[in-house]
């Protein structure tokens, strides 16, 4: 056979791959956390990222794109390339509550969106600087109700799960308060603990080591049973606030479109991530809960976050301050 010839045949045994798609992922994949480093979506964004990364043979970089509640990033994610290579943390706040008290959001939680999977849930939490007046829940419910509209508390974001939490609770103990924003729980709890607002509303993972070190005491937890990380610490139910349940969670989701083989990969490696002993130990040291499921469970979730969260803004009649 003489070289042309062969050079032929060369080709066209290579011709049926040429067109093959590679074996994903090829190369870096992005995970967008919508809220800034130290907060409880970063932290677990972090955590699980690494293992997932080391699971698929390719590192997830972590890009903190936050503002308004989480929701640049998440509409940052939904405009993405739907090629598995940007991903977003997506949280009760993104999913749940803003899309009902922001007007002009630039996604839709369910269309825009592929589930990937849910990673974990944690708890919320109330605690206050350990200068402000009341000692308990009780005192708290005193004090805000003798002094309507005095104070502040602190959130990671405005109309996000931890200011409607508040919001919600004022309601339920007839108080008044100041919300003031922030673009995630790290900056929020910096202020907190400075004493310029004396009240913080938060996931339970970013206040957990405050609460330790004696920077913020804490009042109660959501949440039908106590956290092991601080068993000593009632639950808003235990105290009497039996329908109020503040449940946070964060959960990997990519465009909308992302091929089927594709999104349960990355599906299976996020799940076995946060399952991993070493992984969850980390997760539930922060106090969440790992979860890690598949992309038609995680779908479910959010469709049904989103509306339990609208009864709960229509019914208290929620609007933002
Ligand atoms: N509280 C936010 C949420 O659950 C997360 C805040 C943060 O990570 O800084 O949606």
């Amino acid at each position: 056979m003489h070289k042309p010839t062969l050079i032929a045949l060369g080709l066209a045994l290579c011709l049926p791959w040429a067109g093959a798609r590679a074996e994903f992922p090829e190369r870096p994949i992005t995970l967008i956390v919508p809220f800034p480093a130290g907060g409880p979506t970063d932290i677990v964004g972090r955590v699980a990222a690494a293992k997932a990364g080391e699971i698929l043979g390719q590192q997830i970089v972590v890009e903190n794109r936050t503002g308004a509640s989480g929701t640049i990033g998440m509409a940052a994610t939904a405009r993405a390339k739907p090629d598995g290579y940007t991903l977003g943390l997506a949280t009760v706040s993104t999913h749940g509550t803003a899309p009902h008290l922001f007007p002009k959001l630039a996604y839709d939680p369910v269309s825009d969106f592929t589930p990937i999977s849910n990673l974990v849930t944690s708890p919320n939490i109330l605690a206050v600087n350990p200068a402000f007046a009341a000692k308990d829940l009780t005192e708290f419910v005193a004090h805000v109700r003798a002094n309507p509209g005095k104070d502040g508390y602190a959130n990671a974001g405005a109309g996000g799960v931890n200011d409607l939490g508040m919001i919600w609770f004022l309601q339920l103990i007839d108080g008044k308060m100041n919300s003031i924003s922030y673009r995630g729980s790290a900056p929020a709890l910096t202020d907190t603990v400075a004493g310029v607002v004396p009240v913080i509303f938060d996931n339970f993972p970013s206040t957990l080591p405050y609460v330790k070190s004696g920077h913020l005491r804490a009042l109660a937890i959501t949440g039908t049973a106590r956290n092991a990380r601080l068993p000593d610490l009632p639950t808003f139910a235990e105290q009497g606030y039996k329908d109020y349940d503040v449940t946070a969670w964060y959960g990997v989701v990519a465009p909308a479109g992302v091929p089927a083989d594709v999104r349960d990969k990355l599906s299976a490696a996020f799940a076995k991530a946060v399952r991993d002993p070493a992984t969850a130990a980390k997760m539930e040291e922060t106090g969440a809960f790992p979860l890690g499921n598949t992309p038609e469970a995680f779908g479910r979730q959010i469709q049904a976050e989103r509306e339990r969260w609208k009864g709960v803004i229509d019914k208290a009649q929620i609007k933002l301050q």
